[in-house]
């Protein structure tokens, strides 16, 4: 008789092939084209809230000069830099990161993440598996946090 199946949609390894690369895992548009603004990001989901822990990681890759959407959210990030260096925003404040910071997002608080000019920003983050939608600024909003000068620089990658 041969051994019991056990079914597994999940592998027990995911083995990355390249910096950020995983076998097995695609790299996917990381959200709709027009659906917000950002630029030159892609998304890898590496676990996606098997066997009842409900939390995913996915890690996301910013092109030299790309952002993602500036939003908010009920629901909190936990952010560990992989590779590349970049910017933050997390609500009024700005950090410069590199491998192995990890950056917590808490609920309903504004934030971006901004790849260097001259270099990519990776990272993983991990998030509730059931979660709400992200939110975008209204134009007040916008002008609102564009009305501090650091943050209005930072929004217009200065
Ligand atoms: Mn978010």
């Amino acid at each position: 008789m041969s051994a019991p199946k056990v079914p597994r949609e999940t592998p027990f390894l995911r083995r990355e092939v390249a910096p950020c690369d995983w076998e097995g895992v695609p790299a996917r548009p990381y959200k709709a084209a027009g659906e917000a603004d950002f630029r030159d990001v892609t998304r890898r989901v590496l676990f996606d809230a098997p066997w009842g822990l409900l939390c995913q990681v996915r890690c996301f890759t910013i092109g030299a000069g790309g952002y993602t959407t500036l939003e908010r959210h009920r629901h909190v990030h936990a952010v560990i830099v992989l590779e590349g260096r970049g910017r933050v925003l997390v609500g009024r404040e700005i950090f410069d990161v590199a491998p192995r910071d990890l950056v917590a997002i808490p609920p309903d608080t504004w934030h971006q993440l901004r790849a260097a000019p001259d270099a990519p920003l990776s990272f993983l983050c991990i998030v509730d598996a059931e979660r709400d939608r992200p939110v975008l600024p209204t134009p007040e909003e916008l002008a609102g946090l564009r009305q501090d000068p650091v943050v209005r620089a930072f929004l217009d990658g200065e």
